[in-house]
């Protein structure tokens, strides 16, 4: 069976996309607790770290200056400004990710997306969605790290993201979390099985 101890396979890319709010972090924080070979793709970026965050977990903390450098030397899969900062994905460390067999996961926004499908030409693309705006809105607030200002920023950037939800593969809603989660630990699980992840199968079951 694809994932049999011994056998390698081809590393998956997952990339979840959402509306700023969602639960996003919660659900892939579920998911690598439980998968170990799912690795988390850490992203640079310009903005200031929350309360909690550790610069190299969550994000590479970076100024401007060394985002721009980055950028000039073609190190970031992809960039984007989202809610007025800079994001983008180290290239190098991807790479080397999945040469070590690893699964990978990235927290991108959907400009990203639609860059990452071109650089790597595979990945299993997710779109998550909150119930509705209102909840959005209530998990924004209860997760008191926003300003009034960044808050309104995100609500506004939220609807133009839905509006590109076409563009993504899988569509999960995250209303109740123990559903979400399963819903989202499915599509991982299906990716492992499909037949790109799992070349030499059918000379391995011959040949033996
Ligand atoms: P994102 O990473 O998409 O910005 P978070 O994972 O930080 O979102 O979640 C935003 C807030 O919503 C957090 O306070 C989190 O605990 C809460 N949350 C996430 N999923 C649910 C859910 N299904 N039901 C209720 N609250 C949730
Ligand atoms: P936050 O500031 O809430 O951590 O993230 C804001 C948005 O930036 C989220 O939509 C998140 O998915 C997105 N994001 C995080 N890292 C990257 C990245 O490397 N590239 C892109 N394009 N978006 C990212």
């Amino acid at each position: 069976m694809a994932g049999e101890p011994g056998r390698s396979r081809q590393g998956i890319l997952m990339v979840i996309s959402a509306p700023s709010g969602t639960g996003k972090s919660t659900l892939i924080n579920r998911l690598r607790a439980e998968f170990p070979r799912l690795a988390f793709s850490v992203s640079y970026t310009t903005r200031a770290p929350r309360a909690g965050e550790q610069n190299g977990r969550e994000y590479h903390f970076v100024d401007m200056e060394t985002f721009i450098r980055l950028r000039d030397a073609d190190e970031l899969a992809e960039w984007a400004e989202v809610h007025g900062n800079f994001y983008g994905t180290s290239r190098p460390a991807v790479q080397a990710m999945l040469e070590q067999g690893l699964d990978v996961l990235f927290d991108i926004d959907v400009q990203g997306s639609r860059q990452l499908r071109q650089a790597f030409a595979q990945g299993a693309f997710i779109f998550l969605f909150p119930p509705s705006m209102r909840v959005l809105e209530q998990r924004l607030r209860g997760r008191g790290t926003e300003t009034e200002e960044s808050l309104a920023k995100r609500l506004a950037n939220a609807r133009r993201e839905l509006e590109q939800a076409d563009f993504f593969d899988y569509w999960i809603v995250n209303n109740d979390l123990e559903s979400a989660y399963r819903d989202l630990r499915s599509v991982y699980q299906a990716e492992g099985l499909r037949k790109s992840c799992n070349a030499g199968l059918v000379e391995q079951v011959l040949a033996n």
